[in-house]
């Protein structure tokens, strides 16, 4: 995360992963891995409630941003504070009881945030476990794109187009997924089975 740091001009090489760093300053976070005492401007970001399965708007179709209001900045931060806090990879509006196409996802290269966004090629498959914010304690197997390339919106209502491969593609695929109202579940291999979470407290 270190060489996201800096300003330099926009990338936007073949190999693309992150071609919109310079506009992505990850957040610091504290040794505990939580960003309680992250401050954005005046604003204190705030942990918001992540919804579980079976809360009927998790199965509903969020509505595109037209604009991004200081309401949706609040948000997007809001959602990245979150994300931090439960040591997600990604999360969409939804999950956090709001139906509006913004998902954030930080697969440990900075965060992304995508608004509207659509997947317009993939490519490949992978299998692999796959957990959700929604679904705590829980994984299972789906089979995903292996390299997917996703049109969005930044929260400075800036277009990118960037391409994604591995974790990055399947982050990609289960939070837009979200938007439109569907979860891993109802497209997972063999069953769910339990998660012990990693103790890092030593
Ligand atoms: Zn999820």
């Amino acid at each position: 995360m270190q060489n996201c740091q800096k300003q330099h001009p926009p990338e936007r090489g073949p190999e693309g992963k992150m071609q919109n760093c310079q506009k992505q300053h990850p957040p610091e976070r504290d040794p505990e891995g939580g960003m309680r005492n992250y401050h954005k401007e005046e604003n204190i970001m705030a942990i918001r409630n992540v919804r579980v399965e079976g809360d009927p708007i998790l199965r509903k179709k969020s509505r595109e941003v037209r604009e991004v209001t200081p309401k949706i900045r609040e948000l997007i931060d809001d959602m990245l504070e979150t994300m931090y806090e439960k040591e997600g990879v990604g999360l969409a509006a939804p999950q956090v009881g709001i139906l509006k196409r913004v998902v954030v996802i930080d697969i440990g290269d900075g965060p992304l945030v995508m608004i509207n966004p659509r997947v317009v090629r993939e490519e490949g498959s992978q299998t692999g476990d796959e957990g959700c914010l929604s679904i705590p304690g829980k994984a299972g197997q789906v089979t995903r794109p292996n390299d997917v390339t996703v049109r969005y919106m930044d929260e400075n209502e800036e277009y990118y187009e960037l391409d994604g491969t591995e974790l990055l593609a399947r982050a990609i695929c289960h939070e837009c997924e979200h938007l439109d109202g569907k979860l891993y579940v109802d497209i997972v291999e063999g069953g769910l089975h339990d998660v012990v979470p990693e103790d890092e407290e030593e």
